[in-house]
This record gives structure tokens, sequence and C-alpha cells, in this order.
């Protein structure tokens, strides 16, 4: 443990604006680390007692966090590999999914990246992602390095084709292009300084951090739901909502005829759940949302 790392608040770094800074901000506020007093332009805020989010861009995240000027990030995968730094991946955050895709004019012909002739000249803001994906597939290219409104370039002959983040494909169509083939799949990560993960008091904080990041998400994708059901069809829901580990029985103070299942449930299949309950003649069936689930 390093002399202060006790004392000092864990700096995260968080996206200041953009696709990812709004749900990002709202994780935390669920995990329960609102900020402070967050004015819409502060640049710091503290995070309950243990922790201070710095907001910065997306794409300067893994650096700030390769360099350890914040322990901890949450940022696009795409813009981590991007950077080539040297940051921890803790956790898949589920939320801002994209692809990063190469995408030619409709008119090209072209339907394989690895058709593509020699010296094609690719417009992107992944330069260095873009490189490693062509060398990896044996085509020559050149870069033409772009930081934004790169579907307009193979338009105006600045390029013949692009390598762009892709989430519906409906921006590409709009602008004549034609996706090809993907490089890769991106998404928020919680990520790490290498050197805040050596020193175990931060090391501690941060476990407990990502634990309570996981819950939220875990919890998003379940739900809680509750039936009185009829005690001689008992079997049949137990096989129908089988919950974490089988269902939670509770007496109901009635004739002996009925019981309450309780059972944390897949939030996707709810609907279908309620039919199948209602079917073996549950009533009084509730479903509530799950703040935290640590199975
Ligand atoms: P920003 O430029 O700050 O809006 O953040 C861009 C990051 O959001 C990207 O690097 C991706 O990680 C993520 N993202 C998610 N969906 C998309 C999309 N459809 N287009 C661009 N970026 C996306």
């Amino acid at each position: 443990m390093t002399k202060d790392s006790a004392t000092r608040p864990i700096r995260i770094a968080l996206p200041n604006k953009g696709r990812l800074s709004e749900r990002a901000l709202r994780l935390f506020e669920q995990a329960g680390l609102k900020p402070a007093s967050l004015a819409s332009r502060a640049l710091m805020a503290d995070l309950g007692d243990n922790f201070q989010a710095i907001f910065v861009r997306a794409a300067d995240i893994p650096e700030y966090v390769a360099d350890g000027a914040a322990a901890l990030g949450v940022t696009g995968s795409d813009l981590v590999l991007e950077s080539g730094r040297d940051v921890t991946e803790l956790l898949d955050l589920g939320f801002g999914r994209c692809r990063l895709a190469v995408a030619t004019k409709e008119e090209s012909g072209v339907t394989r990246a690895s058709d593509l002739p020699s010296g094609t000249r690719v417009a992107t803001s992944f330069p260095r992602i873009a490189r490693n994906y062509f060398e990896s597939i044996g085509v020559e290219i050149k870069i033409a390095p772009m930081s934004g409104a790169v579907e307009i370039a193979p338009h105006l002959g600045i390029a013949d084709v692009i390598v762009d983040l892709v989430s519906t494909g409906s921006t590409l169509r709009m602008n004549g292009l034609c996706e090809i083939e993907t490089v890769l799949e991106s998404s928020a990560r919680l990520v790490a300084s290498p050197s805040a993960l050596a020193d175990s008091t931060v090391r501690t904080a941060i476990d407990e951090l990502s634990t309570a990041l996981d819950s939220v998400l875990q919890a998003e994708e379940k739900r809680y739901l509750m039936a009185n059901v009829p005690k001689a069809r008992l079997d049949e829901v137990r096989a129908v909502i089988p919950g974490l580990s089988g269902p939670t029985i509770v007496e109901v103070l009635d004739s002996g005829e009925w019981v309450a299942a309780h059972a944390v449930v897949d939030a996707d299949r709810v609907y279908q759940t309620i039919g199948t309950l209602k079917a073996l003649g549950a009533e009084g069936i509730l479903v509530t949302r799950i703040e935290r689930l640590m199975p």
C-alpha cells in the first residue's frame, strides 16, 4: 500500500459528453454513487466518500487510465483498442454496442474486404485498428485519418472505402455506402490502470465498485415475480419459475390450498412466464424490478 492511498479518493474517468456519457453516469448512480452537486460543465465531482469522477472525452480515457491519472475509466472497447494503451478490462457494461465495419460505395461491386486492390485508400478515425485489420487479411492500404464525418470521404474522392462505427446501418445507407465486413464488435467497458490494481487498498475498493456495478447490470436483466399458486400444481410451477436456486414458497393463511411462490425470472421472458402461470391457476401475480443482484 502506498502511504496515502487509504485517504486519497480513487479517480474514475467518465465520458463528459457523447453516446456513452449519460448511461455511464446513470449506472454509477444506480450502484449508489451519485455525483455530488454536478454542474452541467463540471470537470470533476465527488462520487460517494471514496471516489472522484473526472469528466473527459471518451477517446482520451484510455490515456488517462494507462498513465494512472485515473485509476478507473468507462469507455468503448473500440477506443481502448485504438489507443494501443495498456489497461485492464474489468467489466463489459453492455451499453454503447456498435461495430467497426468496412464500407464501400454501393456501386463499387466489392463484397469482401480481401477483394480490395492494393493501394486502397481507407478513411477512418481508427487508423491503428484499420491498419492492423487490413494487414491481417493481406491487403495493402493507405490510411486517410479523419476525426469525424467519415462517410462523406468516398463521395469526395478522398478515399475508396471507410472503416467506421455502425449500430443500425442507417447512416451508411443514407450516405450511399454498403457495409462489407465487420472489423470488431464494441461496447462500453470498465477499465483499470495496472498501477492502481497493484496497490492492495485501491484494488479492494475497485473490486467492491466493480461488484456493485455488475450487480446493477445483472439486476437489469431480471425481475422478481410473486404469485399465489394452487398447492396441487407446485411441481409444475417450480418448472416454470426455477428462480436462482428454486422458487421461495411461502404459506398463505387460508384453507391450505394456496401457497405464494417468489422467484427471480428473466426480464425478457416475463410475458410468457405470466401466461404459463395463469394457465396453471396462479392469481395475484406481481412483478417488480430488482435494484441489485448478486447470485
Ligand atoms: P462519442 O464520440 O463520445 O459519442 O463516443 C463514441 C463512442 O460511443 C464510440 O467510440 C463507441 O464506443 C460508442 N458508440 C456506440 N454506438 C455508436 C455509434 N452508432 N456510432 C458511434 N459510436 C458509437
